[in-house]
């Protein structure tokens, strides 16, 4: 019998890691623990299975226990949450959660792969039937379920980043009465404001309301169901309250294990997805990575880090070489008949880093405009005053959004200059772009300043 590998997590990392181990490791051992009763499964899709879009929670799973067990002889183990990381034993503690039972696992090379939880503050009635996070499957069909029972017209949503937006559009599909409501002067808080103000813009064009700077403090029930969310300014009825602001890693056990945390209480891990502790990974929502534009580590939470990080981790567990590049800040969201789109620096981060920059903001169209359907396209980039190397973009239109803000996050990751945007062999042809990129004519304009 080769080595013994258990993975605690069986979702994106976990499971990447896992299979990777057994490219690797023909003979090792590997048992995976998961505390939910799903493994594998796309997270990404929730806003659009409880929308409908998707029609059903199995068409999310990639793969399931008894793939895994056939096909790459892993033992996976649902509802198995793991309770305890003995570093010095090399020991974790399981409990079984239908059975109630616990159990000793050893191992040779453990990967910590807990993900995030849903940040769910002490807000009094957040016990309230109807008040709901979405941070996993689970937390889907719950949400599903009330839809399915109760009589739910007007819907709540706190939080206007990409989670709440997505939601937004998922509870408008359903025809509900939806009002976002976001503690900060603007949506989208990853973005610049004028490019947030468009997703404000798209949502009330579609009904949608919006009340930014809006502090909750408490939720109102009648007879354990929530009735509406109280603000310091005033008070929002409804059927169901979504809170959508943000995520955590889940850094306990490695905390108490006495491995080293990070920024926001992420696990710290190197490029090789080591930990401080010898023998133990970690990877994905529960991890830190390095941005390579802060030069810094980061926590940005996204399934894109998340199944690199877990191929990563794998291939060095199981004797492998390889090294987690960072990320640059890349991120794409759907608002209804826009696209959002991210990557590097806002000014805001840039301005926090004291990182001197100019910018270029552009109204282009997404291809020819004399050929149908062209829409309109803003685009934004930062640069750096001095190298004039790109720091940031921002990309917001109904079409073409993924391509430019894939050719500028590819450009940020190798350190392009404003001016060499201008030099890319582009596709072109009337229907797809004009004979200028947008991402070019933002250059030209850049060159003239
Ligand atoms: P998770 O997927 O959270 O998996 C961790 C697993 O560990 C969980 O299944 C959990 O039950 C289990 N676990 C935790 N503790 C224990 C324990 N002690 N014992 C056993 N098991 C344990 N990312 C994008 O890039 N693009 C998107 O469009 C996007 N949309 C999203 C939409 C929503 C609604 C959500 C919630 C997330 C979205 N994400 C998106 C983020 C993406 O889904 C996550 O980054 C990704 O799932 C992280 O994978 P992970 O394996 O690190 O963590």
């Amino acid at each position: 019998m080769g080595k013994r590998f258990i993975i605690i997590g069986g979702d994106a990392a976990g499971m990447s890691a896992a299979t990777q181990i057994r490219r690797l490791k023909p003979d090792a051992e590997i048992l995976a623990f998961e505390k939910g009763s799903t493994l594998s499964y796309a997270q990404c899709g929730l806003p659009y299975y409880i929308a409908g879009v998707v029609p059903e929670a199995k068409d999310l799973v990639a793969r399931t226990p008894e793939q895994f067990r056939e096909k790459y002889g892993i033992q996976v183990f649902i509802r198995h949450e793991v309770i305890k990381i003995d570093a010095d034993e090399r020991r974790v503690t399981v409990r079984a959660l239908d059975e109630g039972s616990e159990e000793k696992f050893s191992y040779d090379t453990l990967l910590i792969a807990t993900g995030g939880h849903a940040i769910f503050p002490n807000w009094e009635g957040r016990e309230l039937n109807g008040v709901f996070p979405l941070k996993d499957i689970e937390d889907s069909y719950r949400i599903k379920k009330w839809l399915q029972a109760e009589m739910v017209e007007k819907v709540v949503i706190i939080g206007g980043g990409y989670i709440g937006l997505e939601m937004a559009e998922a509870f408008h599909l359903l025809k509900k009465e939806v009002t976002v409501l976001d503690l900060a002067p603007q949506l989208a808080g990853t973005f610049d404001p004028e490019m947030a103000l468009l997703a404000k813009e798209e949502l009330e064009r579609n009904g949608i309301k919006v009340a930014l700077e809006e502090e909750v403090t408490s939720f109102r029930g009648e007879r354990g169901r929530v009735i509406g969310v109280e603000t310091k300014r005033g008070f929002y009825p409804a059927d169901l309250v979504l809170v959508a602001i943000g995520i955590l890693p889940n850094s306990e056990l490695a905390k108490e294990a006495g491995i080293e945390l990070g920024i926001k209480g992420a696990i710290r891990v190197n490029e090789r997805m080591e930990t401080s502790m010898p023998g133990i990974y970690a990877a994905g929502d529960c991890a830190t990575q390095y941005h390579r534009i802060k030069e810094q580590e980061d926590y940005i939470p996204l399934g894109t880090t998340a199944n690199k990080q877990g191929r990563v981790a794998g291939t060095n567990m199981g004797g492998g070489e390889a090294r987690f590049a960072g990320v640059v800040g890349s991120a794409i969201m759907k608002v209804l008949d826009m696209a959002m789109g991210r990557t590097g620096l806002s000014e805001k981060e840039a301005k926090g880093l004291g990182i001197p920059y100019e910018i270029v903001s552009i109204r282009s169209r997404d291809h020819a405009h004399y050929y149908p359907h062209a829409e309109r396209l803003h685009l934004k980039l930062l640069y750096h005053r001095e190298n004039r190397k790109l720091l940031g973009a921002q990309v917001v239109g109904r079409h073409g959004v993924d391509k430019r803000i894939d050719v500028l996050a590819t450009a940020l990751y190798h350190g392009m200059t404003i001016d060499q945007l201008q030099e890319l062999d582009l596709s072109y042809a009337p229907p797809f772009n004009s004979v200028w990129d947008p991402v070019q004519q933002a250059s030209t304009v850049a060159r003239k300043i």
